[in-house]
Formats: structure tokens, sequence, C-alpha cells
């Protein structure tokens, strides 16, 4: 059976609302609480494990499990990991992303599934404009790459736990720390990792705009 790990422990300062990020209220609720719902309706979860900033451990919804977080976000996620006993494959989520359902879960668990070659299996929107790469000087630009093979990558990341046990033991704290998703451990340690076609509509809230934008998506939903 699998186990979701939701890490909730960023302090959130660029939505500058005076406390972490995962708490501020949407839509009547604090923010972790809507992926909290999605993933309780998902038959193959049977824990929930949230890292929460050290003092805010009270904030973990009733059922679940709370573990103080780390510097970085994949310090919290192996924080959260470590204290989820058994569970395979594993689930990691932001709970910056909200609007994340339980169909998407439950696809990214069934493609895992159906794919025994891979270690993982990450949510992710195909980019919709153009992506250029600068040189030295940050400005002039060197290549444009193919859009048709880039993907945004989301939340959630469904992992075989081994292949994450390993990815985040085998790096050092300092590669933990630079590290923006935890398929990228497993890719570096050899890991077959594979895309799920998401909707852009997963959004990660960093900004006051992004949480109008997600109060008004999760209100249409609702209706
Ligand atoms: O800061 P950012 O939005 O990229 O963080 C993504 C997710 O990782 C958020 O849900 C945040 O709460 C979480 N996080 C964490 N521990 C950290 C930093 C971020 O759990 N040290």
């Amino acid at each position: 059976m699998a186990v979701a790990l939701i890490v909730a422990a960023g302090r959130g300062e660029r939505l500058g609302s005076g406390r972490p990020k995962a708490l501020v209220p949407l839509c009547g609720r604090p923010m972790l609480e809507w992926s909290v719902a999605a993933l309780r309706v998902v038959p193959a979860v049977t824990q929930i494990v949230i890292a929460l900033p050290a003092d805010e451990l009270g904030a973990a919804p009733e059922g679940t499990v709370a573990v103080s977080g780390g510097v970085q976000r994949s310090h919290s996620v192996r924080n959260a990991l470590t204290v989820c006993a058994g569970g395979d494959p594993v689930i990691v989520h932001d709970a910056a992303r909200p609007l994340a359902t339980s169909r998407l879960f439950e696809q990214a668990l069934d493609e895992l599934g159906r794919h025994p070659e891979a270690a993982a299996v990450i949510a992710a929107a195909p980019v919709a404009d153009t992506i250029k790469e600068t040189g030295d000087d940050g400005a002039t630009v060197s290549r444009t790459l193919d859009r048709a093979s880039l993907w945004a990558v989301q939340t959630p990341q469904v992992f075989r736990r081994a292949a994450l046990e390993h990815a985040l033991t085998s790096a050092s704290d300092e590669e933990l720390g630079r590290a923006t998703d935890d398929a990228w451990l497993v890719e570096r340690s050899g890991g077959v990792v594979r895309i799920l076609g998401s909707d852009p509509g997963n959004m990660k809230i960093t900004t006051p705009e992004d949480l109008r934008v997600a109060e008004l998506l999760l209100a249409e939903l609702r209706t």
C-alpha cells in the first residue's frame, strides 16, 4: 500500500502573509488541507505524513502524522520518509499545490504500476512558452530549446520506496539543498523517471496573485 508525504515546512516569504504558506487560508481552510482531503479519498493511501515548521506541528490535521521539516525542501522530504515506517510506493506532494486532485494521485500510482522499469512517475505539464537559454552575461540568447520535449514539472511525484530512500540517503546535505525536485535525485542515481501529463491548473502557489487565481479555480471546481 502507498504512503503520502506532504511537504509543508516552507516559510513562504514570497507570499508575504507572515505565516507559513501551507497554513494560509484558501477558500475557508488552510492551504495544506486541500491536499490532505484529496489524498484521504485515494484508496491505496494508508498513511499521510506532513513535514511542517517545528513550531507548527499542531497544524497537522487529525489522522495524519506531523514531523519537523528541514532547511530545504528535500531535507523535509527526507525527514518525512524517516518517520514513515512502511508503505510502497511513496507519494511526495507539495502543500503549495492545493489543486492536485484525487484522480491525479491515482493516475500517478497507476502509471507506476504499469511501468515496472520506472523508479518514479512525476506529474508535469507541457511547456506553453518558447524557452530560450542565455550565455554568461545573462541577457544574450545562446540557444532556443525545442518546446516539444519540455515539461514544467509539478507534484505529485510517486516513487518506489527503495529508489527514493537510496536517492535521499546517498545525496549530501549540499546536494539535497540544490534539489528543486526529488526526481532529479533519482535520475542522478540512474533511476528511470516517467512523466505523467498533467494540467497546468495544478498550479503552485508562490505569490499573492497565485493565491487569488487558486481561489477562483477552487470556487469553480466546487460549483
Ligand atoms: O518554496 P517552494 O514553494 O518552492 O516550496 C515547495 C514546497 O516545499 C512547499 O509546499 C513548502 O512548504 C515545502 N518546503 C518544505 N521545507 C522547506 C522548504 C519548502 O517542506 N525547507
